[in-house]
């Protein structure tokens, strides 16, 4: 008899396990209790494999003898808890899918910069001629991808969600940008739960893997002495020379091959040619290149690689410039650390756009970037009493609105020519858009049409 795999979510990586566990001649079900796309529910009626939405009925599900969840249901629903109970094996996407292939994976973890990094990383593996696919968090479904076209070399954006439910998952090369709070609703308040979850990466990694990350980073660097890390460890630092990894001294980059002695082989470069800006991106421009040249990748396809690379929508992303006031869409910028970044990176008076949903920030850490940078703050939110109460003292002026074409009309009264107009929440969407990429995509049409 076949083995019973039950699917839950049937979103992008659901259906494309869906795909991989029938090639693979298992008997599927997919249950998914909130509202299914179209465009799943199509692939899926396509491919004869029965399913339900709006509910989970437990005869069907809790027959499973594994399940794949997807990563955005938390553990405290009941149906989770039931099949935990009942002894069911739970995975994700990547432990699944990682049985399937035999390719080489980078995988790629943090609270902030995951995205960039993933896409820094697969836009250097492509200049090289790798074959390479790039799945995770982001794109296609990595399932999807092992079971039409497997690739020699995956890229993957790990969220916290997605490795907690892999068990064998063995990346070559895991990168760890940084750990900040975040997403704490899901790890019962403790921090250090959020932290065992990032680390998740590493723990499958051998001698032969590489363990990238920021030796600037307290909570990454003491963590590591606590978990099992066998892989060679590169550590990448802003202002503190290493003789490993990566670091940047006095605006120059320097990535150390340790392979080689020969000193033409090395790679500096000064980071004022580098694609992406702010200090954040140096951290994951150098993870990247670490990456690259731990994949043997040759220094100038690394270097073309970083200064011709294309920044991702949504972060630090240059809208326009109209009647001399720069506008910057950075609607990603979701939690306080990655706004911090964002005012840090500004090198012009700064009209703030902040605001949306809460996820119980502490605003302490922006305040003298704030008193030292921004004039005005644009709060866009329906409920904006905590940056009141953070920031009114620090800026002579905060105005309520309550869209993104408002909130742009309100900037652009109060910019001179010369300042900027930055959208960088710090907070979730969900009060008035659907997501942060409708925010970001509504912030730019509203710039465009000044
Ligand atoms: P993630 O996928 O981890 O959310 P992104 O690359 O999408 O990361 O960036 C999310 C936000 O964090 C953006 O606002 C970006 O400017 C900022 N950011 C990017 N890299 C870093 C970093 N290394 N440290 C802190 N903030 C960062």
């Amino acid at each position: 008899m076949s083995k019973r795999i039950v699917i839950l979510g049937a979103g992008e990586s659901g259906t494309g396990c869906a795909v991989l566990a029938l090639k693979h001649g298992f008997e599927v079900f997919v249950s998914d209790s909130g509202k299914v796309k179209q465009k799943y529910m199509d692939e899926l009626d396509g491919l004869k494999v029965p399913y339900e939405h709006g509910q989970h009925t437990e005869s069907l599900i809790l027959n499973a003898d594994e399940i794949i969840k997807s990563p955005g249901i938390p553990d405290k629903v009941d149906i989770i808890k039931k099949a935990k109970e009942k002894g069911i094996p739970i995975i994700s996407e990547i432990e699944f899918a990682s049985r399937y292939t035999n390719a080489r994976h980078v995988g790629i973890t943090g609270t902030n910069g995951k995205t960039t990094t993933t896409m820094l990383c697969y836009h250097i593996l492509q200049n090289a001629g790798f074959n390479v696919g790039l799945g995770g968090n982001i794109g296609k479904s990595y399932a999807l991808q092992v079971a039409q076209n497997d690739y020699d070399y995956y890229v993957l954006e790990l969220s916290s969600f997605q490795l907690d439910n892999t068990y064998t998952f063995k990346p070559h090369i895991a990168i760890l940008c940084n750990i900040t709070p975040d997403h704490l609703d899901r790890y019962e308040y403790e921090f250090q739960n959020y932290i065992d979850s990032k680390f998740r990466i590493a723990m499958n990694q051998d001698k032969d893997d590489f363990f990238i990350y920021c030796a600037d980073d307290e909570i990454s660097v003491k963590n590591m002495a606590t978990h099992k890390v066998e892989a060679e460890k590169l550590p990448f630092s802003y202002g503190k020379k290493l003789d490993k990894g990566a670091y940047v001294l006095d605006k120059e980059f320097n990535l150390i091959d340790n392979t080689s002695t020969n000193s033409t082989n090395q790679l500096t470069m000064f980071i004022n040619d580098f694609a992406l800006k702010g200090i954040h991106n140096c951290y994951n421009s150098m993870a990247a290149a670490i990456a690259a040249n731990a994949l043997n990748i040759r220094k100038e396809v690394i270097r073309e690689s970083l200064i011709n690379f294309q920044n991702v929508e949504h972060r630090l992303e240059y809208v326009a410039t109209v009647g001399g006031v720069d506008y910057i869409n950075d609607s990603k910028a979701t939690n306080v650390n990655s706004t911090w970044y964002a005012l840090e990176s500004m090198d012009k008076p700064v009209v703030w756009i902040v605001g949306g949903v809460d996820k119980g920030n502490d605003y302490s850490a922006l305040l003298p970037l704030v008193k030292e940078k921004v004039k005005v703050i644009v709060c866009l939110g329906v409920d904006n009493n905590k940056i009141h109460s953070a920031f009114g003292k620090e800026v002579d002026l905060m105005i309520n609105t309550s869209s993104a074409e408002e909130a742009v009309q309100v900037a652009k009264r109060f910019a001179n020519k010369g300042d900027v107009v930055l959208l960088s929440p710090a907070c979730a969407s969900f009060d008035l858009f659907a997501n942060y990429e409708d925010r970001g995509w509504q912030y730019k049409a509203a710039v465009k049409n000044l």
